[in-house]
């Protein structure tokens, strides 16, 4: 294990805030992550644990031990008639392991094209884009409890999945390091193509047969054209969750704003919050060196010398004005450190 001092994070996170990690190691086996997180505890410093960065907001140096999680591996474990189940380093990027599954003709993850970060945090906030999130394929996943460094093994009820939550974000919050999800992939394809946008893309390829490769390569296509590259502007993707409210609370909204967005779910009716961000005036505005993106409200950006603690000061802003419009809390999908 090498233990590096003062590592600028500037090119592990997708903001690109060039705050410094005061110990810096990579984790490359479960047996590096053990040495790691003892050596932590010996010395009496924090823990963070860092995937691609690509879902986190720094607000300032990290005063302890950064743990890259690099477990590398993808394992056919098991099949039948109908299923695999496939074994997944935490540390793959995720992208990688949707365009391996594809190549294999492995399918339920194509509509997850393109979600920028690693596998490990992929049960994290159960990552989900265009009607798939990865509970649908989930099997279950092996991680390291910090304080007794024993390798437990979760299924998906105890994951307790919702919309960007589950219970390593809430209960267990920093309490384990995932090391492998296993995923219940499907031998036939059950396609997810309700969306407008993969449609309209679908359509204008007529030739093209429906297949998981088309659909991914629809969603790729989707993906470039909306949202911001963190390569070339310093983001983190959606930054709040869109909110669900109460349909009497939506119905009394829709008088004062008969344009609203909703859409009901089993608890109430989801509004987008990339709408409220816009009709509460914050879509493109600059504020020195950080803002919200001209095309997607939702989405905070750095535009190139900003730091994290300007976005969590813009994020308050943007929440007190949703509030005082609308009477809706948003609550930010990105983790705060
Ligand atoms: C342009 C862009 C588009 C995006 N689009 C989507 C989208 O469509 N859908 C979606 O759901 N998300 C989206 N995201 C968010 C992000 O891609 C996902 O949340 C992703 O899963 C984060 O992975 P990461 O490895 O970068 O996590 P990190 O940002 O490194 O970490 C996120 C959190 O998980 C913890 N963590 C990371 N790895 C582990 C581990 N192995 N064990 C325990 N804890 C861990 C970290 O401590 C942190 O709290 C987008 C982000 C960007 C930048």
């Amino acid at each position: 294990m090498n233990i590096q001092e003062n590592i600028s994070l500037k090119s592990l996170n997708t903001f690109g805030f060039d705050q410094n990690a005061r110990f810096f190691t990579v984790a490359d086996s479960v047996d590096t992550l053990k040495s790691a997180l003892t050596w932590a505890k010996e010395s009496n410093v924090d823990v963070l644990i860092l995937g691609g960065g690509s879902n986190m907001l720094l607000t300032k140096d990290f005063d302890g031990l950064v743990v890259k999680v690099e477990l590398k591996g993808i394992q056919l474990i098991h099949e039948d008639e109908n299923h695999l189940w496939v074994k997944v380093g935490a540390g793959e990027v995720w992208h990688d392991w949707v365009m391996y599954a594809i190549g294999k003709s492995w399918a339920g993850i194509e509509n997850l094209s393109l979600i920028p970060g690693t596998v490990g945090a992929s049960p994290m906030q159960n990552i989900g884009a265009y009607g798939v999130e990865i509970k649908e394929v989930f099997d279950s996943l092996d991680a390291l409890n910090r304080s007794t460094l024993e390798l437990e093994t979760f299924d998906a009820e105890a994951c307790q999945f919702g919309y960007r939550e589950s219970v390593f974000k809430r209960r267990l919050k920093d309490q384990y390091v995932i090391c492998s999800v296993t995923f219940r992939l499907d031998k036939s394809p059950a396609f997810h193509v309700d969306y407008g946008a993969i449609q309209d893309i679908l359509k204008q390829n007529e030739a093209q047969q429906l297949s998981i490769k088309s659909v991914s390569d629809a969603v790729i296509e989707i993906r470039k054209s909306k949202l911001p590259d963190p390569n070339e502007i310093g983001n983190a993707g959606s930054f709040f969750k869109n909110p669900t409210i109460d349909k009497k609370q939506f119905e009394g909204l829709q008088a004062d704003f008969p344009g609203i967005p909703g859409y009901l779910n089993e608890t109430g009716v989801k509004v987008p919050a990339g709408w409220l961000i816009e009709q509460a005036g914050w879509k493109g505005r600059r504020i020195g060196e950080v803002g919200v993106h001209t095309h997607q409200a939702l989405v905070l950006v750095n535009y190139g010398m900003g730091n994290g603690a300007s976005v969590k000061a813009l994020s308050e802003q943007i929440q007190q004005s949703v509030r005082q419009k609308f009477g809706i809390d948003l609550q930010p999908e990105v983790n705060f450190i």
